[in-house]
């Protein structure tokens, strides 16, 4: 079997100039082979940079666009073509949209092992620890905590034990966030965890202690990405100091970046999105990581059911693989893409014994949506 395209397609819902949310564009990376085989993969990135590093022609020995370095290879040598993925591409990648474009790829080889070994993509990770996943569910909150207080209901009726929100105009005021927050926990009680997510916002190590204070007595979950991923000191200073968990990880590639994260910020939880991270390759890498520093991996994932069943697949095969994200996003990028989607029972989503990433695209909503 040989590679014989790749191909990037590129979706969107709001018109161009309008604006985009997280999960209102995307980009997926379809391999084609000569077996009649195509696997499918996606990155959460900017899906114009993605086309671009894929169909890049070369210009030396370390900038090969990805996909020269795939066409005419054999798509189960998954392992060989990550390390030839990132050498001949070491120039312009390395890190950054170089990864998460090879996120896609590697999740599409996954796929195309699968179906070419008749195999789930869990069993070819050496089998599944669970058939059932938790999950919680994650919202962008809207600016008055009465619209948050809704949106946690929501989510709360749909069946989740946990909460977790960010974005907006959430993390530019702490005596605004107290209200929300405050909001939230008023509404889903004690029994339902709640987790925020800063996004950066709080800056510095110092200033995110005094806010994890001011919120402490709304028992959260953790706090993510309190202060920027490249402040590793910082991190690490407020993870020891804070009454909450810290949490962080989403916006970094490779395995090294995350040795980094782990050796010098001391979260107390990574959260590597699949599709930014080095693909489902790079994250069982990423978790034996986490085994080793002790800490908890809980994957990062707002994007389309391409994301949701990679990630499924890699948690269900990790032995401490037992939360996972899911988008309460509203676009069809989410709800119509793939099908069938995951269902919530018992406020977990069930591993399923599928072939591939378990998804089928709708030709119809890519239709619809592709722009590029
Ligand atoms: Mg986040």
């Amino acid at each position: 079997m040989r590679i014989t395209d790749v191909e990037v397609v590129i979706l969107r819902v709001p018109p161009a100039g309008q604006p985009c949310e997280w999960g209102w564009d995307g980009v997926l990376v379809l391999v084609h082979t000569d077996a009649g085989i195509t696997g499918v993969g996606e990155s959460d990135t900017s899906p114009y940079v993605v086309k671009a590093f894929i169909e890049a022609a070369h210009s030396n020995l370390a900038c090969f666009g990805l996909r020269e370095t795939l066409v005419g290879e054999n798509p189960l040598e998954i392992q060989r073509l990550w390390s030839k993925m990132y050498e001949s591409s070491s120039y312009m990648g390395r890190r950054g949209v170089g990864i998460h474009a090879i996120s896609a790829v590697d999740i599409a080889l996954w796929d195309i092992a699968s179906q070419y070994y008749k195999q789930p993509i869990h069993m070819l990770l050496g089998g599944k620890f669970r058939d059932h996943i938790p999950a919680y569910g994650t919202f962008i909150p809207v600016d008055n905590p009465d619209g948050n207080r809704r949106l946690a209901a929501e989510v709360k009726a749909r069946g989740f034990k946990a909460v977790k929100f960010g974005g907006g105009s959430f993390g530019l005021d702490i005596e605004h966030d107290y209200k929300v927050v405050k909001a939230v926990r008023d509404e889903v009680g004690d029994e339902t965890g709640v987790m925020i997510d800063m996004v950066s916002r709080w800056k510095t190590w110092n200033n995110a202690l005094s806010c994890c204070k001011r919120l402490e007595e709304f028992n959260l979950g953790w706090v993510e990405e309190p202060v920027p991923s490249d402040d590793l000191d910082g991190y690490c200073r407020l993870a020891q100091a804070a009454p909450q968990p810290i949490s962080g990880g989403e916006i970094l590639a490779t395995r090294w970046e995350f040795k980094d994260f782990m050796e010098r910020g001391r979260p107390g939880i990574v959260q590597p999105d699949i599709t930014r991270c080095g693909g489902i390759s790079e994250m069982v890498r990423i978790g034996h990581l986490a085994e080793m520093y002790g800490m908890r991996l809980v994957p990062h994932g707002f994007s389309t059911g391409v994301l949701l069943q990679a990630t499924i697949q890699f948690l269900a095969a990790y032995p401490d693989g037992n939360l996972i994200e899911y988008s309460q996003s509203s676009s069809p990028l989410f709800t119509d893409l793939t099908g069938p989607m995951p269902k919530l029972k018992d406020s977990a989503l069930a591993v399923p014994d599928l072939i591939g990433l378990g998804s089928t695209l709708d030709w119809d909503c890519i239709k619809k949506y592709r722009i590029a």
